[in-house]
């Protein structure tokens, strides 16, 4: 768990020790990838492997070498091989690519301070201990006992705004709902979220104004020179725009998710892999031409890509699944199977919006449909046919049990 509040630095001096400490951190960040990368196979049996621990004394040797290094935090400079390290493991772990270069204008810039120390001012203010900048101002908008327990933070700078995220030991689950009752939720395109007892729930994007400004800057953008002032300017703008629709898709996660925890005690979703969905479509080699390539439908993939990011799927089951118990069902077909009697088949799926089984005549909302469906795989609940059944219905309903995975 991380709580984020806002940081308001002091301009002058304080604010000039906290961007030398992103600078110090990507630096180090950035020459521990380089020394990293340069180990091969090949060169293990004339160089030592490089770990964090090598790393750190060779830090501290280059500390020794240069003043302007000596300058700055060890905690910070640290605190990045200490990044460096774990964004290894997550690559070898194969949860992440391999770890790329920090830009100077990156979208985010950030250190982290180990050994929390905060103090409150009142009510609304509080102060956090930062190496060398002394104490620095933050909002307080969360209970104090929480941030207090926070173990470590990490100080960001996004798109002008400074932040601290503080880590926090995982929030004890909610006392049990006096319910017990459970249920299904389809992330789909059309309708962000459709939950098995008929609601659906959109996200929010841009409104029509924002859309249109977004994209005159985002044209504005292309026709500017590199490196310019106003390129940049350009570039503030449209990152304060992104901003906005951001926070604005995180409020909306937030209460969702609040208000299906505080209905239900379980909840079921769809076991999506978002990351092989959002990839880019694979080059189509022509056979007959060498060198060129077919049509793959890269355009179509990329407009579903930017939706299917656009609903925000993975933040949303990570808040709910911090907020209920949650399990993940595999999705395999259940859009077109009947929720009613389980036959399944394409035909059921009418339209983008309707379905209609072929088997029973059920008739409902395709999302909907699909909500109940992964509620009864789920929790393992039967299907309630109405009347007599067919054989090929019948035969349809042989499939192997699911098997449910607690997510
Ligand atoms: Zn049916």
């Amino acid at each position: 768990m991380s709580i984020v509040q806002r940081v308001y630095p002091v301009e002058g001096a304080q604010l000039d020790v906290l961007v030398m400490h992103c600078d110090h951190a990507r630096f180090v960040y950035n020459l521990g990838l380089e020394q990293r990368s340069w180990w091969t196979p090949s060169r293990r049996h004339f160089r030592q492997k490089i770990s964090v621990a090598s790393q750190m004394r060779d830090l501290t040797e280059a500390r020794r070498e240069f003043d302007w290094l000596r300058a700055g935090s060890t905690v910070v400079q640290q605190g990045a091989l200490r990044d460096l390290d774990r964004a290894f493991t997550n690559f070898f772990a194969r949860r992440s690519g391999y770890p790329t270069f920090k830009k100077r204008f990156g979208a985010r810039q950030g250190f982290v301070v180990r050994d929390l120390v905060v103090r409150r001012i009142n009510r609304k203010w509080g102060e956090i201990l930062v190496p060398k900048a002394g104490w620095v101002r933050f909002r307080v908008s969360r209970a104090w006992t929480d941030i207090c327990a926070a173990t470590s933070a990490r100080i960001a700078l996004m798109n002008g705004r400074w932040t601290v995220s503080l880590t926090t030991p995982p929030a004890p689950r909610r006392e049990a709902p006096t319910t017990a009752l459970v249920v299904g939720i389809d992330r789909g395109v059309a309708n962000s979220v459709a939950t098995s007892d008929g609601r659906m729930f959109h996200a929010p994007g841009f409104t029509v104004g924002e859309q249109a400004r977004f994209v005159a800057l985002q044209r504005r953008l292309a026709r500017q020179q590199k490196g310019s002032a106003n390129r940049h300017r350009t570039k503030a703008k449209l990152s304060r725009l992104r901003l906005r629709l951001a926070d604005r898709r995180g409020d909306w996660i937030e209460q969702t998710t609040s208000e299906i925890a505080s209905s239900y005690c379980a909840a079921a979703v769809e076991k999506l892999p978002i990351a092989n969905m959002t990839r880019r479509a694979k080059p189509k080699p022509d056979p007959d031409n060498p060198g060129a390539f077919l049509p793959n439908g890269g355009r179509a993939k990329s407009g579903l890509n930017r939706a299917i990011l656009a609903s925000c799927w993975g933040k949303f089951a990570q808040r709910l699944d911090h907020k209920m118990s949650v399990v993940a069902v595999p999705a395999a077909y259940t859009s077109q199977e009947c929720s009613n009697c389980g036959y399944t088949c394409p035909e059921n799926r009418d339209s983008q919006a309707i379905f209609r089984c072929q088997g029973c005549g059920f008739e409902h909302h395709a999302d909907t449909n699909a909500a109940i469906n992964i509620r009864d795989r789920g929790f393992n609940l039967e299907h309630q046919p109405e009347d007599s059944l067919g054989d090929r219905v019948r035969q349809s309903r042989k499939r192997a049990a699911p098997t449910i995975l607690v997510a």
